[in-house]
């Protein structure tokens, strides 16, 4: 049995990376993926890969940032399901940089993809996931919420943000059947990182202080995200599972 047979599943972000990863896993598992990201094509793709080995899903062009293409894509599952089962926030975004020079413009934008994106899915999303009964939402945040880093020091404290509101709302949510929970991954090669890690200085660094000395790779990621959904997580809300290699249990 599929653990997510019939369930309805929508992911941000998954045009690529770990996105597409986890609407892949998801819909591998029987769940008819909505697939939302800003780049329509990517989007797009993401879900013609699903279709092209037998899965179900259905692409939309959103941007989590404005507050009309959220209400839209809600509007769009809600004519085509009624319900949502599985909502995963995982559109996010960084802009590195020394953070004294860092101007307002670049913060707004990290804070308005990687926080408020977040809050406003997690809000106007609660009906649908009401309406499922045995609603979940997964927040992908980081591990980065728990550690400093040159450059990602905006980045970190939206995830640290993004960890106190899973709880907030897992208090909030639990009512109505309702489980909240955020996933932090380690370092896993994409977009978001690739020119990062492939400085020899950066990777060198980073592997050391994982304790299975690799990155993860998006399948990881994806694994464990499905498994927050599927009902194997019955009992798991408020928490935060860390998919990093060990990284942070380390020094
Ligand atoms: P990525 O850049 O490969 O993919 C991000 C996707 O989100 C892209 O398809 C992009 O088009 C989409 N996106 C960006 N802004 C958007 C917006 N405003 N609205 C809708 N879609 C938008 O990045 P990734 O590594 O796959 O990251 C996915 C999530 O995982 C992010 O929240 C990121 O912070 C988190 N994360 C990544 C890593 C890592 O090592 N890659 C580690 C920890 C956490």
């Amino acid at each position: 049995m599929k653990r997510l047979e019939g369930r309805i599943a929508l992911v941000t972000g998954s045009g690529g990376g770990i996105g597409r990863g986890i609407a892949q896993a998801c819909a591998a598992e029987g769940a008819h993926v909505h697939v939302a990201d800003i780049d329509g094509a990517a989007a797009e793709s993401t879900a013609e890969q699903i279709v092209k080995v037998g899965g179900a899903a259905t692409a939309m062009a959103v941007d989590v940032s404005r507050g009309q293409d959220v209400t839209a894509m809600f509007r769009a599952v809600a004519a085509a399901h009624g319900r949502i089962d599985v909502l995963v926030n995982n559109a996010g975004l960084n802009v590195r940089g020394d953070f004294r020079h860092m101007s307002d413009a670049d913060w707004v934008r990290i804070r308005e993809v990687n926080l408020d994106g977040v809050v406003r899915v997690a809000r106007d999303g609660f009906d649908l996931l009401k309406a499922s009964g045995r609603g979940v939402l997964v927040n992908v945040a980081s591990i980065m919420a728990h550690r400093g880093l040159r450059q990602l020091t905006a980045y970190t404290a939206t995830k640290g943000a993004v960890l106190a509101l899973t709880k907030g709302l897992a208090v909030e949510y639990a009512p109505y059947n309702i489980r909240v929970n955020a996933l932090a991954p380690g370092f896993v090669e994409t977009a978001l990182t690739r020119r990062a890690l492939s400085n020899p200085g950066i990777n060198k660094f980073l592997l050391e202080r994982t304790l299975l000395r690799r990155f993860g790779t998006v399948e990881d990621i994806a694994k464990a995200a499905v498994f927050l959904a599927s009902d194997d997580a019955a009992y798991i809300t408020g928490a935060e599972l860390a998919v990093d290699g060990g990284m942070t249990a380390g020094l």
